[in-house]
């Protein structure tokens, strides 16, 4: 979604991570990023909102948040692989 370059703290946020086919991704996605990004807004509001709060915050990472962030990002991933399970 919003580029890590730009916004280092979404870098480790899965809620900006949109996964889509090759074709979805390279011919359509970024050929259109305006229709795109309108796409996701409208798909995703409640996403989207919180990646726009979490944007404003471009203090930089330092060693613990990065810590805090693996271990927000490894709880998520486990929780997604016990939905899956069950
Ligand atoms: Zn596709």
């Amino acid at each position: 979604m919003f580029p890590k370059g730009a916004y280092p703290r979404l870098e480790f946020c899965v809620d900006n991570v949109k996964t889509l086919c090759m074709y979805c991704h390279l011919r359509w996605w970024h050929k259109n990023p305006i229709e795109a990004y309108e796409w996701f807004t409208a798909k995703f509001p409640e996403r989207d909102a919180a990646l726009r709060i979490m944007k404003q915050n471009q203090s930089p990472l330092t060693e613990d948040i990065i810590k805090e962030l693996i271990k927000e990002t490894e709880v998520l991933i486990e929780k997604e692989n016990h939905t899956r399970n069950c």
